[in-house]
């Protein structure tokens, strides 16, 4: 075996597992994608599972069903884009590092030490996200990994060649593998190939790529994956891409709140579609009934055109509200407010008649560059400076909220990862992370506070995931000390800033009042999305487990209640900024609460106005009463659904009449 050292025999005992069925789904899709160049039976799977679910696909030409979790009630329709790695170790150039060097003028040493640190980075991503996957095959691949890393990289050193011919050596050596009558050793060598060749697939430019597809595609696209790396959240943007389809993900993951925010559709946990769905299929997304249609036939298209025709037809009128302020029948003012990732948005949001920005999501732009290729290092201070204020002139003097960065498992910061090995959503997340001087955080914090205390124009800055009154009161102590260096440095400091907190954590409840009367604080704001995964303790990123959480929790409502409460007490704004507001029956709740500024995707405002004109805010506060006696979240579903067609079929909220086919559709 050469230089190659003996590689441990850990998957001796290994047998196939019960495991995480996303998970097990997700590897089996990999399997299948590495199938035309390895045997499929070498792959050690369950024989029944092979069969039912991989290796005999029906062969399907006729239209088909997959079904999902709908992320938004969108209907779109398009061209499916599979994105898979190319798992094909044969599609990567061999690569001559003697002429790369000649060509780029480096010294060949200089360049093979390169070649060996984007080798060991390659491996390093692959084994982070194994060791973010649970499941005993997850576990067998880690420890495989550790072997074929430590072999390519001393192959590569040795040899002083690329990964691509350092891979070809290192499999060469287990030809015999490869070849064994033991099916048993044939798994250990289609280990090793699935390994190598994910190492050597990582190089693709992410969002960039995939938007580069979306062209040459040609049509309107639907996205299809296994999952999205959340730094390629940027494909929201394209205006061909109509829909996402994911099999993994989950409805509050950032890819799922930033596809609804861009009013496309889009599903989750669609089991398998990456792999029975091929590109250039024509496909429906159905985000009503939460369905994938492949390869619709005429008759079902034609359902679906009208279907989307007479929900435009519904739609319509509604656009012509855009004008009018949200005004209940009783008199309340509802402020209709937006998420945004970048100054784009605040126009679409004003397209829509909204009142303002509730939420920019600042981590999007720490993550990815303008062009959505992912950033190799924090933007620098001025680059700041010109976003926000990008931002602040875009919303042509009408409210902007700045959250500041809110790292957190679907959207890390690529390069601190790579720089400190940290691994952000695994240790720590909010204020915490930024209070912590040793933390690399507690840089890029300071200097985010010294660019928005540099911006032109009034803005609210906003804190995420505060989870005691201290925090607030040392972030407040640090930014004046920021202030003090900037005036020291004879820098302008924009003096139309105020400051708010997220409530998004049941920690912050007990402290709440007191903060509600601290002359610093403006604003609370209620992130729902968070709220309810820390109180309901389901992680809101799982894709399985997440089904189950529910912001009607009777926990939550109580806990939204405790804020409103506290913020009325103190005199301060409250809004909410989490998703909770697009759905309506969940609406009618936080307006019966008390809530009267809230944020909406652009996909459901036009219909969250005509609710709001409709309905009475006092009514509504009558219904809340009635439902804290209930003691499940479906139940509370049901109960305002009934009262709704009740007040609808008296007459008492008639302007629902005209949109009762979207609501109960
Ligand atoms: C929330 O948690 O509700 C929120 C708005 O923040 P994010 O979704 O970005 O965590
Ligand atoms: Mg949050």
């Amino acid at each position: 075996m050469g230089g190659i050292r003996l590689i441990t025999r850990f998957w001796a005992s290994t047998t196939p597992r019960a495991a995480s069925a996303a998970l097990d789904q997700k590897l089996l899709n990999l399997r299948l994608r590495a199938a035309p160049f390895i045997p499929a039976n070498v792959f050690r799977l369950e024989p029944d599972a092979v069969e039912t679910t991989v290796i005999t696909p029906p062969a399907i030409v006729a239209e088909y069903e997959l079904s999902g979790l709908p992320i938004t009630g969108q209907i779109a329709k398009g061209v499916a884009l599979v994105i898979k790695e190319d798992l094909d170790i044969s599609k990567y150039p061999l690569v001559d590092l003697a002429a790369e060097a000649a060509q780029r003028n480096l010294p060949f040493g200089d360049l093979l030490g390169e070649k060996i640190r984007l080798t060991i980075e390659a491996f390093e991503t692959l084994e982070a996200g194994l060791k973010k996957t649970d499941g005993d095959f997850a576990q067998t691949l880690l420890k495989a990994l550790m072997e074929v890393k430590t072999n390519i990289v001393e192959i590569m050193g040795q040899e002083r060649i690329g990964a691509r011919e350092a891979v070809e050596r290192f499999l060469q050596n287990f030809q015999a593998l490869k070849d064994s009558e033991d099916e048993h050793y044939r798994s250990i060598y289609s280990d090793y190939y699935l390994l190598c060749a994910k190492m050597l697939a990582k190089k693709h430019q992410g969002a960039v790529d995939i938007i580069e597809e979306v062209d040459r595609l040609g049509n309107d696209a639907i996205i299809v994956a296994v999952d999205i790396s959340p730094s390629d959240v940027g494909i929201v943007n394209d205006l061909k891409v109509r829909g996402i389809v994911r099999e993994a993900g989950s409805l509050k993951d950032h890819l799922s709140l930033r596809t609804g925010e861009r009013e496309k559709a889009g599903l989750v946990g669609v089991e398998g579609v990456a792999s029975r769905v091929k590109t250039g299929d024509r496909v429906i997304i159905d985000g009503k009934a939460g369905k994938l249609i492949v390869n619709p036939s005429t008759e079902t298209c034609s359902r679906y055109l009208s279907l989307i025709e007479q929900r435009e037809e519904m739609l319509a009128p509604l656009k012509a509200l855009r004008h009018l302020a949200a005004v209940t029948t009783d008199g309340q003012i509802v402020e209709l407010l937006g998420n945004v990732a970048d100054a784009e948005e605040v126009h679409l949001l004003l397209k829509h008649g909204m009142q303002g920005v509730g939420l920019v999501r600042t981590e999007f732009f720490f993550i990815n560059n303008p062009d959505n290729s992912p950033r190799e290092e924090q933007p620098g201070i001025a680059e700041q400076i010109k976003f926000y204020n990008h931002i602040i002139n875009a919303a042509q003097g009408k409210k902007v909220v700045i959250r500041t960065i809110d790292p957190d498992k679907d959207k890390n910061l690529p390069y601190f990862d790579k720089l400190n090995g940290l691994t952000t959503g695994t240790h720590k997340r909010g204020l915490e992370l930024f209070l912590d001087k040793d933390s690399p955080y507690y840089f890029l914090f300071r200097e985010q506070l010294m660019a928005l205390l540099q911006t032109a124009g009034a803005v609210r800055v906003m804190f995420p995931l505060v989870r005691s009154k201290e925090e607030f009161y040392a972030v407040m102590a640090l930014i004046d000390e920021v202030r003090a260096e900037l005036a020291n440095d004879g820098k302008r400091i924009n003096d139309h800033i105020s400051y708010g907190i997220m409530v998004e954590h049941p920690d912050i409840l007990p402290d709440l009042p007191e903060l509600a009367h601290d002359r610093r604080i403006a604003f609370f704001s209620l992130g729902t999305n968070d709220l309810t995964q820390y109180i309901t303790q389901i992680d809101r990123y799982n894709s399985i487990a997440s089904r189950y959480s529910d912001e009607l929790d009777p926990r939550i409502l109580e806990a939204i209640e405790t804020t409103v409460k506290a913020a009325g007490e103190g005199g301060k704004e409250l809004s909410l900024c989490g998703n909770m507001g697009n759905d309506w029956v969940k609406l009618l709740v936080l307006l019966g609460l008390g809530l009267r500024k809230i944020s909406f995707s652009t996909g459901f405002v036009d219909v969250a106005r005509k609710i709001i004109m409709s309905v009475s805010a006092d009514e509504l506060q009558v219904m809340v009463e009635n439902i804290k006696k209930i003691t499940t979240a479906k139940e509370i579903r049901h109960y305002v659904e009934e009262y709704t067609r009740e007040k609808i079929n008296s007459g008492a909220w008639a302007g629902l009449k005209e949109i009762e086919a979207l609501l109960f559709e």
